[in-house]
């Protein structure tokens, strides 16, 4: 098993292990603070850690991370979808109902 995220909220690591799972990655997580002796320990072994199978696809990984961890795209608004007048957040560049492209996106 690999490490390859932590984070000190587990609805964090738990949405990278969702999106892994969905990618069909073999991943658990791991290092939960609930239960254990917050205070005797260092933070950082407190936080929760999402582990892979040996062998799994980094690029798989990184991409789960990456749409996790995601900023916000700065100055987004949401855009109304043209085909389907779907509401759609900024952040997407297709309409999530119809597959529609951003008006403003190339
Ligand atoms: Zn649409």
């Amino acid at each position: 098993m690999t490490r390859v995220f932590s984070h000190p909220d587990p609805a964090i690591t738990h949405l990278v292990l969702n999106r892994l799972e969905q990618l069909g990655v073999d991943a658990v997580v791991q290092g939960q603070a609930n239960g254990r002796g917050m205070g005797e320990i260092p933070p950082i072994a407190a936080w929760s850690e999402v582990w892979v199978a040996d062998g799994a696809s980094l690029a798989d990984v990184e991409a789960a991370v990456a749409e996790v961890t995601a900023e916000p795209v700065p100055d987004s608004e949401n855009w109304t979808c043209p085909t389907c007048d779907e509401v759609v957040g900024g952040q997407f560049s297709a309409c999530w109902a119809c597959g529609t492209s951003a008006p403003d996106v190339a």
